[in-house]
Order: structure tokens, then sequence, then C-alpha cells
């Protein structure tokens, strides 16, 4: 393989402004200078695995624009491949966001060029596909783009999909998952009624993965994860206790070094205890991708939870 990941996703510019309250219907605010952040999942995640030293290539589209190349610049200075980043159709994806002394925020998500990442482009980029050991995506491209992209992996390819914003999903999309990552929020939205009767977390994984994928991963933010398969029942993955500033793309970092480590030969349980520990430095620190860490950064993460092949077992 050429790439230990492969992801195909969002790139989002996300503009933000710190206001002291958010605006009202027909009202102005003032606010602070704009920042301008390169952004969307699919970004966050490429740009989380290449630093932790995944060979990782993003599959996306931009607009032939000053956030396009702002996107595409951050890709390169983490070391992704960008040869599939495609360019032009719709400006670049927007998040316009406002942010209050609180930290609440509003946003609002222009997809823009994101959208138009079809089918037709990811059947086109096959060979990119089929050098890729692990293939990730989450939903803030076209649905069927996520289908095709199921559709057109390589024989052994890995196939590891974060269902983000959720939507229901086709059951030929759910069989390909391996895993399936979702937090609770996710999991309720995928579950429907039957989430709402659940007793918890550990009902969920077990729900979801009667739906089909072979793997589930549920996140539980400073609680750690579950990860639950056929053959491995549910188990629980330790956090790892850390001072928390900012969980902005924790997610993201998350299921970009669990996909890598799985592509490594690690355990689904291995590979949660890794992406924990990825996660927890993440939200050590402001931002999205500057809030990732290196490999050694992770190794440095004093404390540890317990080690993944202490993971208990709770089923
Ligand atoms: P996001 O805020 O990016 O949307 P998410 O809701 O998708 O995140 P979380 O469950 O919040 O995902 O976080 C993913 C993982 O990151 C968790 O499973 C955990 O391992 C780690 N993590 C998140 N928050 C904390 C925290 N406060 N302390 C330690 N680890 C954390």
């Amino acid at each position: 393989y050429d790439y230990d990941l492969l992801v195909v996703g969002s790139a989002n510019a996300d503009l933000v402004i710190g206001v002291e309250r958010r605006p009202a219907a027909g009202e102005t605010v003032l606010g602070s200078d704009l920042a301008v952040h390169p952004g969307g999942k699919g970004a966050n995640q490429a740009v989380a695995a290449a630093r932790l030293g995944a060979r990782t290539a993003l599959l996306a589209r931009v607009g032939d624009d000053a956030h396009g190349r702002l996107l595409l610049d951050s890709q390169r200075a983490a070391g992704v491949d960008t040869a599939g980043v495609l360019t032009g159709g719709a400006p670049t994806g927007v998040a316009l966001i406002t942010v209050d002394p609180s930290g609440d925020n509003s946003i609002v998500v222009s997809p823009g060029a994101n959208g138009r990442l079809t089918p037709a482009d990811v059947r086109a980029a096959s060979g990119l596909l089929h050098a890729s050991r692990v293939v990730s995506a989450q939903l803030e491209i076209p649905l069927e783009t996520v289908v095709a992209v199921a559709a057109g992996l390589g024989p052994d390819s890995r196939f590891v999909l974060n269902p983000s914003p959720p939507r229901p999903l086709p059951a030929v999309l759910l069989a390909a998952c391996d895993p399936l990552i979702v937090n609770e929020h996710e999991a309720k939205v995928l579950l429907g009624e039957a989430g709402g009767a659940a007793s918890g977390p550990e009902d969920w994984a077990r729900l979801l993965l009667a739906k089909g994928p072979r793997s589930v991963v549920v996140t539980l933010g400073a609680e750690g994860a579950l990860v639950a398969s056929a053959d491995g029942g549910v188990q629980h993955v330790d956090s790892v206790k850390v001072d928390a500033v900012d969980t902005t793309g924790a997610g993201d970092s998350f299921t970009a070094a669990l996909a890598w480590r799985l592509g490594t030969g690690a355990s689904l349980a291995e590979a949660a205890a890794y992406a924990a520990r990825v996660g927890a430095v993440s939200v050590t620190r402001r931002g999205a991708q500057e809030s990732f860490p290196t490999a050694e950064e992770v190794d440095a993460l004093g404390g540890a939870g317990r080690r993944a092949d202490d993971a208990s077992g709770t089923s």
C-alpha cells in the first residue's frame, strides 16, 4: 500500500468571530477581528493522521479560491498527499462561527464544494482507494458519495465511518463499516426510538452492532469509549485524565488515530486505547488542527490510563 490512510471527506474554512452576545434575528452586533482556520471533518482527520506519522492522502473538493488554498497549504504542511484534492465547481465550504464569552457558539455551514464531491469523483480516484490500507469517511459530503467509497474499496482495505452529522444509513453502507464510530448524539440519532429506550451506551453499542457493521466504537468524551464486535463483545476503553481546555476536534483526532492504528494490525481495543491518548492530548490545546499531537507527544503523555490489553470487558 502507498497510504496507511485515505480520508474521503470535507474541507471547510472556519471563519470565527468572538462576540459579547450572539445576535438575535434582525440584529447587528460588533465582534472581534476575524480568525480563519482550516477545518472540516475530512481535512481535520487527514491532518491528525499525518501528524502522527501515518502516510495519509485526502480525497476532497475545494473551491478555486483563497480558502481552498489555505486548506491545501495546511494539509501539505502536515504531510498529507493532496494529489486527490479536486478543485472547482463551487466555493470552498465555509463554517461561519460566532462565539460568545461563555464559549457557546452559533454556526452556519455552507457546504460549497464539499457538496459537489460526487460518486463519479470517487470512481475516478479508484487507484487512490486501492492504494490505501484504510479508508475513512464522515457525512459532511453527499451520502451517495460515501456509499461509492464503500463500494470502491480495494479487496483487503478496511473502511471506517464516522457518521457525522448523523442521518439514517443504508444497510449496504453499515455493512462495510469496521468500525462505525459514533459519539452519544450520533448513536441516538442512528438508533431513533430504540436509542431512547436503551439503558445507556453499552446498549447503544449492541443495538448499533445489530444493524450490520462489523464493529462499533462509541466515544464518551472524558469517560473514554466503548468498542464492540461480534467476537469481542462490548469492552470499555479508559480515557486519560487531563485538564481539558477545548474539546474541538477531539472526535476527529480520535477517529484518525484509531483508523491508522487498525491498519498497523492493532486490535480494536488497542487502537481505541491509542486513539484515546491522542484525543486526550488534543483537548489540552485550543483549536482543531492546531491541537493535534505528533506520535512523540502522545508517547510523552504522562499518567496514561490502562493499556489496551488491560481493557476491561463489560460483557
Ligand atoms: P467533538 O468534540 O470533536 O465533536 P466527539 O463528541 O466526536 O468530539 P468525544 O467523545 O468528545 O468525541 O471525544 C473523542 C475521544 O477523545 C473520547 O473517546 C476520549 O477518548 C477523548 N476525550 C474527549 N474529551 C476528553 C476529555 N475531557 N478528557 C480526556 N479524553 C477526552
